[in-house]
């Protein structure tokens, strides 16, 4: 699934592709859980006429502001993409909402497995108000993600890929930052000493910003794989130490990776360098 890294590149190229002051001239939607709650021609109605504004990221969504006062927020889940594509292009049958741009070209959502959403809302806060701090942002202070990680009795894994607690943190970039901080998926954050939680913090920075850098993680070659908005692979696989590397070693110790199932999700850790 796509996260903050992968999803910031999305945003990264739907600017660089020009998408910014483009009109809406037409929409086609051939899968309607696509687009929520609405019906097709709702979505259409709506949408169409709408010049783009701003394209930007929040968590894992991309948000696209109109000039009036709606909003289409875009979240990619399993194998959702985005592409912008000439017109003439003939379309896919995995491409279940084509959003037609004034410029011959189309915004076109491509999702195989199809769980993705382009949502279309003049009340983005329904849907983003709850999402935790962003943490890349210069708000997000060490002494902040101190003092949040100090009040919760929950394990750390769960913890930091709960969107409420931090924002844009998957199963990737968790097992990364752990492993470069030298802590335990199952550790009550509560118990995580000052010097530890300064750790974690810089790590989930370091590994989020390397994977930035790098346009994203791509793992595999399956067609629900993650690649950008200019059909691009990321280059951060190889940058990773422990996601999904069970039985090789540590790159800091030579001990043997393992995969443990931590709130039933899988985790890759160093048991040396991660001690229960
Ligand atoms: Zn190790």
């Amino acid at each position: 699934m796509p996260e903050l890294p992968e999803v910031q590149t999305v945003v990264n190229d739907l600017i660089a592709g020009g998408l910014i002051g483009k009109t809406i001239c037409g929409a086609d939607v051939f899968w309607n859980k696509s687009i929520g709650n609405l019906t097709s021609g709702e979505f259409s109605e709506t949408i169409t006429g709408q010049i783009i504004m701003t394209v930007r990221r929040r968590a894992k969504y991309i948000i696209i502001d109109f000039k009036s006062a709606v909003h289409l927020l875009i979240h990619l889940r399993m194998s959702g993409r985005l592409i912008i594509i000439p017109t003439s292009v003939e379309t896919n049958k995995h491409e279940h909402v084509i959003l037609h741009l004034n410029d011959n070209r189309d915004l076109r959502f491509h999702d195989t497995r199809k769980f993705g959403r382009m949502i279309l809302t003049d009340k983005p806060d329904t849907i983003l108000g709850n999402l935790g701090p962003e943490p890349l942002s210069a708000d997000f202070t060490v002494a902040q993600f101190k003092t949040i990680l100090k009040s919760k009795h929950r394990q750390l894994k769960p913890l930091l890929l709960d969107q409420t607690f931090i924002a844009g943190l998957g199963n990737i970039y968790v097992d990364e930052a752990l492993w470069e901080a030298r802590l335990h998926p199952q550790k009550i954050a509560a118990t995580v000493s000052p010097k530890k939680a300064a750790d974690l913090y810089n790590a989930i920075r370091y590994v989020l910003q390397q994977g930035i850098d790098n346009q994203g993680t791509s793992l595999g070659n399956g067609q629900s794989n993650f690649t950008s908005a200019e059909n691009q692979r990321g280059n951060n696989a190889g940058n990773l130490k422990i996601f999904r590397k069970t039985g090789h070693l540590c790159p800091r110790c030579q001990t043997k990776i393992e995969r443990i199932i931590v709130g039933q999700r899988s985790s890759h850790i160093c048991p040396k360098c991660q001690k229960a």
